[in-house]
């Protein structure tokens, strides 16, 4: 049996809004007459400037830990889950040691009410994307930045939260925190925070090698890294699944390191997360679980350098070859793995794509000097805003680092 881990791609800001503004077009038109008022009657924007303010508003309850003054922000309609939700946010957001907490319009600013929504209990409401950022004091070198889809409704003459779910159906639900979702236990470090629905000792037990595991790591990684991370122990695979809501079967993966792009101007690599698979993680030696967590670490220090045209194999062919200690060899040419094969493919087929990834790296390494696969993979990264299709812009890298074009390294 074969479980291997990987990044998580989520998160693709600009073209779902695309797709979305679309919709709310339609909504808007064929939203029934009712007596109250629909949005596009009213000023839009003077709303807009009032939710800002409610936003500001909650943001500085969730930094201040004041849950009275944060759920005073939520309208009487909120169901008992939003109420969880946001009281979890709260405490969660003192425990783990959110230093940033800001949530803000996203722009342009779009009403996505799905049809009807735009009438709650007689009141008007509007669904708009909300851009969260945050940072866990110490440990985010950057912010960590995330969207919900948030539907506030005007009572009593303000704007209040309704909650954040009306437009799951269409498969945007938002990224919430693993701590918002569930009761969470917090295992915190000076090089490592673990927060997890599992046990305390799991918990304790991962927070143990995870450190292990960054001993190892960094004898294998010469280059700056953040030195810290952020791991997060969903126990149960439903569990995994709302948090990362993944578009590959997450039974064939034993860990996961999150690769958000906030696509707002431009390409930014949010501060990722290591997630664990508990369901396969769990069940490995502690030896096994440290080369794991080693793999999982190489992702955590290198996303940040990775770009649109960064291929899986440059990922997961970089943490295979920083795991096994950096070899080298330079025997024949290069041979390039298949990436559909990464995801979709059976699970001998994903071990074989993963092999033949860390001998492409071992390969590079071994013709071109032990830096060459670190310097592969930034020169690919780099490229943000660079016409060409991925096999132009690999080429290209390569020829930087290694004097010679992807044709003559393959064949
Ligand atoms: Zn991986």
């Amino acid at each position: 049996m074969t479980s291997r881990s990987g990044p998580v791609v989520r998160c693709a800001a600009v073209s779902v809004l695309a797709a979305i503004v679309v919709t709310s077009g339609i909504t808007m038109d064929s939203t029934s007459a009712d007596a109250v008022p629909v949005l596009s009657e009213l000023n839009v924007e003077r709303s807009a400037a009032k939710i800002a303010e409610l936003l500001q508003q909650r943001s500085e309850t969730v930094l201040n830990a004041d849950v009275d003054a944060h759920m005073a922000t939520l309208a009487p309609s909120a169901g008992p889950s939003v109420w969880a939700t946001e009281s979890r946010l709260v405490f969660g957001a003192e425990t783990i040691g959110l230093v940033t907490y800001v949530e803000a319009l996203a722009e342009p600013v779009v009403d996505l009410s799905p049809p009807g929504a735009n009438v709650i209990d007689g009141n008007r409401a509007i669904t708009l994307e909300i851009k969260r950022t945050m940072r866990i004091g110490d440990f985010d070198e950057r912010d960590h930045i995330s969207s919900l889809f948030m539907t506030f409704v005007h009572v009593d003459g303000a704007w209040k939260l309704h909650g954040d779910h009306a437009l799951s159906s269409i498969g945007l639900a938002g990224d919430r925190e693993l701590w918002e979702l569930y009761d969470t236990e917090i295992v915190r470090r000076e090089t490592v925070v673990v927060v997890g629905t599992a046990s305390r000792a799991r918990l304790t037990a991962l927070a143990d090698l995870t450190e292990d595991a960054i001993d190892r790591f960094e004898r294998s990684w010469p280059w700056p890294w953040a030195g810290r991370v952020v791991v997060m122990v969903p126990a149960r695979s439903e569990e995994l699944e709302r948090l990362i809501q993944p578009m590959i079967d997450v039974s064939k993966f034993v860990a996961f390191t999150t690769l958000s792009v906030d696509r707002s101007e431009g390409w930014f690599v949010v501060a990722p997360r290591i997630v664990a698979q508990e369901g396969n993680l769990a069940l490995r030696s502690p030896a096994r679980q440290i080369d794991i967590l080693v793999h999982e670490l190489t992702h955590m220090a290198s996303v940040t350098a990775s770009g649109p045209a960064t291929p899986l194999w440059a990922h997961e062919g970089l943490a295979e070859w920083v795991t096994a200690g950096r070899p080298s060899s330079n025997k024949g040419a290069l041979e390039l793995p298949d990436l559909h094969l990464f995801r979709t493919g059976s699970s001998a087929e994903i071990r074989q794509v993963y092999d033949q990834a860390a001998d492409t790296m071992q390969r590079i390494a071994g013709s071109f000097g032990d830096e060459a696969p670190w310097e592969l993979f930034q020169h690919i990264g780099a490229a943000v805003r660079v016409a060409g299709t991925n096999d132009h812009i690999l080429d290209r890298a390569l020829r930087a680092v290694t004097g010679f074009t992807l044709e003559e390294l393959t064949r």
